[in-house]
């Protein structure tokens, strides 16, 4: 293995700090990829759209499949070279919701969100972040069968990389969509939020999506302005972590606001 930090150490969010290696030199290379489908340590991960399928035997509940294992939980409507981990590939596997139903039913597995794994922390950290970039990337694959140019249906290529038009001969590669998440601050005070969907004692920060033609400090101060009144000065980012529902990035940032007074946004 590479001689990098021990990046389990670092300062992580439940779907960042993957410790698989992308390895995207490979996903063009199909004898290597037959090869890392036939590997005796390949694992794959299940989804079936906000659903991931979950082993529930044993003490903790193991989303990791073998090949054989994933073959007998459904046909793959699509198959997505994730990395590998200490050289051993893993997959992720996209199944259709009549599979998923069927699933439903079967003993010995659980299907669960990937939220509620992330919050409950029953499965093995190190398995959220892989998992997300699986339910992002096969959800995306589910979302764009057809071409946007010539509505043709697209074809996966790149080990589920990329989506190619056959027709128009365009190629579409994978969507993250980045979105801002942000606390404004004056002094010692601090901005919170609370959706009439929360439970009772939940806040959270202030959110939205960047839109296009705008920089990421722009979106933290209309975003800002708009739910709850604040002029902002100065933005600073904070940190990061992908948001898998269904393709998002969010950007963490802390934004000077210029006074205390908010006009709340009802809506
Ligand atoms: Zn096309």
């Amino acid at each position: 293995m590479s001689k990098e930090p021990d990046r389990r150490s670092l300062l992580r969010q439940a779907y960042s700090g993957s410790l698989l290696e992308r390895a995207a030199a490979l996903r063009s290379d199909e004898a290597k990829l037959a090869a890392l489908h036939k590997h005796g340590r390949a694992g794959v991960y299940v989804v079936g759209g906000e659903l991931i399928v979950l082993k529930a035997q044993g003490a903790a509940p193991d989303p990791l499949f073998s090949p054989d294992e994933a073959r007998t939980l459904g046909a793959a409507r699509e198959t997505v070279f994730l990395g590998l981990l200490d050289d051993a590939p893993r997959f992720g596997i996209g199944i259709d919701a009549a599979a998923i139903e069927a699933l439903k039913a079967r003993e010995g597995l659980t299907l669960i969100d990937l939220r509620t794994i992330a919050v409950q922390g029953e499965v093995d950290t190190a398995h959220v972040p892989p998992l997300a970039e699986a339910k992002a990337i096969l959800g995306w694959h589910a979302r764009h069968r057809f071409c946007p140019n010539c509505a043709a249906p697209t074809v996966p290529t790149q080990a589920g990389w990329r989506r190619d038009c056959p027709t128009c001969k365009a190629e579409h590669f994978p969507r993250t969509d980045p979105v801002v998440i942000m606390l404004p601050i004056a002094g010692d005070r601090c901005v919170l939020g609370r959706s009439p969907r929360f439970p009772q004692t939940m806040w959270s920060c202030l959110a939205g999506f960047c839109e296009p033609g705008e920089s990421i400090e722009e979106a933290v101060r209309r975003e800002v302005a708009e739910e709850v009144g604040l002029a902002c000065a100065q933005v600073r980012y904070f940190a990061s972590q992908p948001w898998p529902f269904p393709s998002s990035l969010m950007i963490g940032c802390i934004a000077e606001a210029l006074s205390q007074t908010i006009v709340i946004d009802r809506e």
